[in-house]
């Protein structure tokens, strides 16, 4: 693979592995995060780091130009920055957490699609992997970020429809329950017990960072010509295993 990507939350976790793994594709990267976070990550792998928060319409405008101005084009999109929220009930959910999860990982992705997604549009080329999660496509006690991650697989299909004829692609990867510093937060601070994870999967382990990496460089590039609006569990079974214990 050639060209430039873009990683958003690439300074940590599933998009740390993203930047990597695209780099080792060939790829030139550009690390983007909050404040001077996407450094360290972005001279590992070569590339370029960048801030600005997803969810700034006008912060995410202006880094894109900047971006296509230091790197040149954009040919793929890694929408990954998000948040996640513990398993709340209904009532207990404030709308304060509930806003900061929908505004990091519903407008953020949309945002991110629609800024570099219609210079892609406009060169008629380019591709766009949305993180999205199992819980789009399961029921579970996430009452903000089930649906954010719900709105971002029907985005992902709404986009791949929009988009298809000008020749850019738009799919979606759904981790499973991946060990990483968010997932790691949750754990430490007793609200998700991965024991209970593991036992309810088909595979019965938790996922790879690395697992989800190639799940997105795969669909990323042209190994993946003829798939778009997919939404792609990488979940070690979770789904077919149907486990809702943690
Ligand atoms: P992480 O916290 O390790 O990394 C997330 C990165 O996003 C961080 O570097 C953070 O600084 C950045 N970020 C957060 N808000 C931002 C914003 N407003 N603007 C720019 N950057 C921002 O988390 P992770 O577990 O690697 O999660 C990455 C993605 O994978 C998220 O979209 C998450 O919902 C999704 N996901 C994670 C799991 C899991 O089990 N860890 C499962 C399914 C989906």
């Amino acid at each position: 693979m050639e060209g430039v990507a873009v990683v958003t939350g690439g300074a940590s976790g599933i998009g740390a592995a993203c930047c990597r793994a695209l780099a080792a594709e060939g790829m030139r990267v550009a690390v983007l995060d909050l404040g001077d976070r996407a450094g360290a990550v972005a001279a590992e792998v070569g590339g370029r780091p960048y801030s600005a928060d997803v969810s700034d319409e006008a912060a995410l405008s202006a880094c894109a130009e900047t971006i296509e101005a230091e790197m040149g084009p954009v040919t793929v999109l890694v929408n990954n920055a998000g948040v996640l929220q513990p398993p709340l009930r209904p009532a207990a959910l404030p709308m304060a957490l509930w806003d900061e999860v929908v505004r990091v990982d519903q407008r953020g992705v949309w945002l991110g699609c629609v800024l570099f997604g219609r210079r892609m549009v406009e060169r008629r080329r380019g591709s766009i992997v949305n993180i999205a999660s199992i819980v789009s496509l399961r029921a579970v006690p996430l009452h903000a970020y089930g649906p954010a991650k719900a709105a971002v697989a029907a985005m992902t299909a709404n986009l791949a429809a929009e988009w298809g004829p000008a020749g850019v692609r738009v799919n979606a990867v759904s981790p499973g329950f991946v060990e990483t510093p968010a997932l790691r937060t949750e754990v430490d601070a007793g609200r998700r017990d991965l024991s209970l994870i593991a036992g309810t999967k088909a595979l019965g382990r938790t996922v790879r960072m690395e697992e989800v990496a190639q799940a997105v460089a795969f669909l990323a590039g042209d190994r993946a010509s003829a798939i778009t609006g997919v939404n792609l569990p990488v979940d070690c079974g979770w789904l077919a295993a149907n486990g809702w214990a943690a």
